[in-house]
């Protein structure tokens, strides 16, 4: 991979603690890193322990307080230095990610640049954190609300976006006076690591960012959690990890913001566009391999287009290139671990039991390792797996409806609350549907919703806090009134 790279420095075999680059872990361990393309080792990376994660936070804590004193445009302009290095680099960053996490090439530049984006959005907000001036209750009292950063915050990333997933939060921590300690997947850690050289680069004082790089998670987790100098947690992942930072955050009334697993309804309409649908579909369902928690995982079609839906949509799916992510022409890398080539498998055989049928896909792919076909499974019903969890994976399940009423039920009938889709043109059908939907976000028309400018985030078990746009600083900020008497 090295040789690859136009700047080999950005491949790192050390952790970043405190601004310091840590080659060894005190105890010596170290882990590899795998790609899940060729099962060979790219690099190995020290194992840090919960000393290193407390000297991490330490440094932070000290580091955080410069940080907030300084103008919005001074944060700004570190951190705009960070997304013109990101966008420079693009290359390098998308091979790194490539190797550590297989999407095809041309996907993973194109999260760089995604992830980019939010450092871009969130250097221009660093100068917009607006408080108010309110109009006192009493004729001698003024009222002001001040927004400061909360502090140091902990971040915990999942491996399917191993760059986006950090910068979405690592944008606007930093534009509104807050440190960061970073603890990557221990699957996909190199991509954290080139972005903080990049930070480093970009002259992002010492001490402000950390990225520890960890095989076990639940130890540092829970030293996140516990330690009273971590003000807030920021988490990405499954529900049920969820839950338990959530739970061991609750003792110290910690903030909170969790992006959680989905369950997302993809529902087309007769009065769709099909050829459309079948488009936003592919994007929906199988952009990362279907390793997505926006990605489409139940698709509900009515029962007059059901059949040309589903024959348009095996179409679509045999154009696909499933290979290595540095191969050309390749449209879909590997799964990441067997565990998940397990998970897809599990849900195909209940579906199968149960009378869903395979028409086109259904097995692991000849390719061998953790390459999977991508598969469409018709006639499949509410008693199936599928129906309940996120699959995470290649998998199309279509489910059959005839009413509105009857597929809203279903939609929402899920735990979860992050993503949802459908295809409809009649417009009353879709401003009903749209508020109907108990989903944080809701693409009309299109399978394709992510982006700096729009709050990402979910309902119910999918968690709370809202990602990119105005509103994804309040998650860092705190709101401080002050009374201001006797004038
Ligand atoms: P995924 O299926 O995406 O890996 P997880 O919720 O299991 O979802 O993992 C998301 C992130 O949380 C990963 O970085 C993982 O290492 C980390 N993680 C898993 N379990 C814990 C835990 N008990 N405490 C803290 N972090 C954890």
């Amino acid at each position: 991979l090295a040789d690859m790279l136009k700047n080999p420095d950005l491949l790192i075999s050390s952790a970043f603690v405190g601004g310091d680059w840590m080659a060894d872990a005190a105890s010596g361990k170290r882990f590899d890193v795998l790609n899940p393309s060729t099962g060979a080792v790219i690099t190995s990376l020290p194992d840090l322990s919960v000393d290193e994660t407390r000297a991490a936070i330490d440094t932070a804590h000290l580091a955080q307080k410069d940080w907030a004193a300084k103008t919005g445009k001074e944060r700004a302009t570190v951190l705009r230095k960070l997304f013109d290095l990101m966008v420079a680099n693009a290359d390098d960053l998308g091979a790194i990610l490539t190797a550590e996490m297989g999407k095809p090439f041309a996907e993973a530049r194109g999260e760089i640049l995604y992830g980019a984006s939010f450092i871009e959005w969130f250097a221009e907000e660093a100068k917009r954190i607006y408080g108010d001036v309110i109009p006192g209750h009493q004729p001698d009292k003024r009222i002001i609300v001040l927004k400061q950063p909360v502090g140091v915050v902990a971040s915990i990333t999942p491996w399917n976006f191993p760059n986006a997933m950090i910068a979405r939060k690592l944008g606007p921590a930093l534009a509104v006076g807050c440190a960061f300690v970073a603890k990557p997947a221990a699957e996909t850690p190199l991509s954290a690591l080139a972005m903080a050289k990049l930070a480093e680069d970009a002259g992002l004082p010492k001490g402000l960012l950390s990225v520890i790089t960890s095989k076990s998670n639940a130890p540092i987790g829970q030293e996140f959690c516990s330690n009273p100098k971590i003000r807030k947690i920021t988490f990405t992942g499954s529900t049920e990890v969820g839950r338990i930072l959530m739970r061991q955050s609750a003792d110290q009334i910690k903030k909170t913001s969790m992006e959680l697993g989905g369950n997302a309804p993809f529902i087309v309409f007769d009065d769709a566009d099909l050829d459309a649908a079948v488009e936003g579909a592919m994007i929906s369902k199988y952009r990362n391999n279907g390793q997505t928690c926006v990605c489409a995982n139940r698709i509900y079609v009515q029962s007059g287009v059901y059949d040309a839906f589903a024959e348009k949509l095996a179409v679509a799916v045999s154009k696909m290139k499933i290979g290595d992510g540095f191969d050309d022409g390749v449209t879909t890398g590997p799964l990441i671990s067997e565990a998940a080539v397990s998970k897809v498998m599990e849900h195909i055989e209940d579906a199968k039991a149960k009378g869903a049928k395979v028409i086109t896909g259904g097995s692991r792919h000849a390719l061998g390792g953790t390459f999977f076909e991508p598969t469409i499974l018709t006639g499949v019903t509410r008693e199936m797996k599928v129906a309940g969890e996120e699959t995470f994976g290649p998998v199309a399940p279509l489910f059959k409806f005839d009413t509105v009423d009857d597929v809203i039920e279903q939609a929402n009938d899920t735990i979860f609350g992050l993503a949802s889709y459908f295809y409809a043109n009649d417009l009353t059908r879709v401003w009903r549907v749209a508020e109907a939907l108990e989903y944080g976000m809701v693409g009309v028309n299109t399978g394709l919703i992510s982006t700096e400018v729009a709050p990402f985030g979910g309902v119910k078990q999918s968690g709370q806090g809202r990602e990119g746009s105005k509103y994804g600083c309040d998650d860092y900020l705190e709101m401080k009134y002050l009374c201001l008497g006797g004038i």
